[in-house]
């Protein structure tokens, strides 16, 4: 007998029947004795709907207010899966954030878990009764309900893997596993049979939205098997291993892409120590998390451009703190584009393969795709480029590193 955390993304929870279906699903592991614990997400497109009802009533809305409101599509879900589970024969209850308790911290609408109390499920899941938690949920040592960024229910799935010693968490959505790139975008994309906790992570955190960053950082530190698989189809799905387990290493394994991304340009600053600093402080306070950036050579020496990137929707927000900071920074304009996208390649071949990036660049040009901002690391090198050349970008870079399907 094992125990599994099973979680079910919003597209596996589309409408009632397939709440059913999953229901009948989750049957069938459990008459083969396991213990089941599952996390479940807001029926499909609830969320943004929630969302959008927020931003309608206010657009400087209150953030204690957000999380009550958007965390609700999950209670939903949640108490009708439990129904769904009984009405089939099975021992089952939904148990919200707060009723666990799921302690989280830092600020409302991302905030992180702190700690997890499972006394009360571990009694439940002993008893083979089927724990059905809604995630992307907690609660804020001051009792407020909190959530945990968009795509959060992948964290709390793993987060209660950790906390329940679960011997695997299965995260099942609407494709069959992680794939070279987002299926979506790229119809000759393969399935990955493994990928690393490394890759993943970078693949994750460059864009694709499979499992949410966070998610696959905690299954790394807590050595938490992670599988991700199709609710539609009983085809394996991809697990998410350490390195060592993967013997014929891929120089590269994925090509991500971001969308949410916007570019600004500071120019003419003073070519002077501590001016990146007077720049990215203020950024900072606001809470603006800034990503690539280059500065460019100055060529009277007395002043420069710098160039970098935030996330779109934070763009309005960072140009007025830096107009609010204008006489103290001295610049002479910003300019701005949120037609912009960050196109990476990933995969820890490259660690001992060089040429990675040579090749991006060289099959980017070919193609007449000018390239805005570069930033790499050891195992991705990542181009800022217009949004216009997504698909073409993408799809020359899949078919250029091999990945193509046959
Ligand atoms: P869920 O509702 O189950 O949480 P998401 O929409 O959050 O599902 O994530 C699944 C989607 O992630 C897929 O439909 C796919 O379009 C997208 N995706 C992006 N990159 C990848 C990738 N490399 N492999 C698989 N799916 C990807
Ligand atoms: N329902 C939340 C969202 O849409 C959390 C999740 O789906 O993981 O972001
Ligand atoms: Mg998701």
């Amino acid at each position: 007998m094992s125990r599994y955390l099973l979680k079910f993304g919003g597209t596996s929870l589309a409408d009632i029947n397939q709440i059913q279906n999953i229901a009948s699903r989750i049957k069938v592991i459990s008459d083969q004795g396991h213990e089941l614990a599952v996390v479940v997400s807001a029926m499909s497109g609830k969320t943004n709907e929630l969302i959008s009802m927020v931003s309608e009533v206010s657009a400087d809305y209150c953030p204690e207010e957000y999380d009550v409101i958007v965390s609700s599509g999950e209670q939903v879900s949640a108490g009708l899966l439990a129904i769904s589970l009984k009405k089939i024969g099975l021992n089952s209850r939904s148990w919200l954030g707060w009723q666990i308790p799921i302690i989280t911290e830092g600020v409302h609408s991302f905030s992180r878990i702190k700690d997890i109390n499972v006394n009360a499920i571990n009694i439940t899941l002993k008893k083979r009764e089927i724990a059905v938690i809604a995630g992307f949920q907690g609660i804020s040592s001051s009792g407020r309900i909190t959530t945990l960024g968009r795509g959060g229910s992948d964290t709390s799935a793993v987060a209660l893997a950790a906390a329940l010693k679960a011997d695997r968490c299965d995260i099942y959505t609407d494709v069959d596993g992680v794939y070279t790139s987002d299926p979506r975008l790229v119809p000759k994309a393969k399935k990955l049979n493994k990928v690393t906790y490394e890759e993943m992570l970078e693949m994750a955190s460059l864009g694709a939205k499979v499992l949410q960053t966070r998610s696959v950082e905690l299954a790394k530190n807590k050595k938490v098997r992670l599988q991700v698989l199709s609710s539609f189809n009983n085809v394996s799905g991809t697990m998410v291993v350490d390195e060592d387990e993967i013997l014929e290493k891929e120089i590269v394994s994925g090509i991500a892409y971001s969308p949410n991304e916007a570019k600004i340009t500071v120019s003419g600053v003073s070519d002077k120590p501590g001016i990146a600093a007077r720049i990215f402080g203020p950024l900072a306070d606001s809470d603006i998390n800034v990503d690539m950036i280059v500065q460019n050579i100055s060529l009277d020496k007395k002043t420069t451009d710098l160039t970098f990137t935030i996330t779109r929707n934070q763009l309005k927000q960072a140009i007025n703190v830096l107009e609010k900071n204008k006489d103290n920074l001295g610049y002479e304009k910003i300019i701005s584009n949120d037609k912009v996208v960050k196109v990476s390649v990933v995969g820890v071949g490259m660690r001992s393969h060089p040429g990675v990036a040579q090749k991006m660049f060289s099959i980017l040009g070919e193609k007449n795709i000018n390239i805005h901002v570069i930033s790499t690391s050891e195992i991705k090198v990542s181009v800022l480029i217009d949004e216009e050349y997504t698909e073409l970008a993408v799809r020359s870079l899949h078919t250029v590193y091999g990945l193509d399907e046959n």
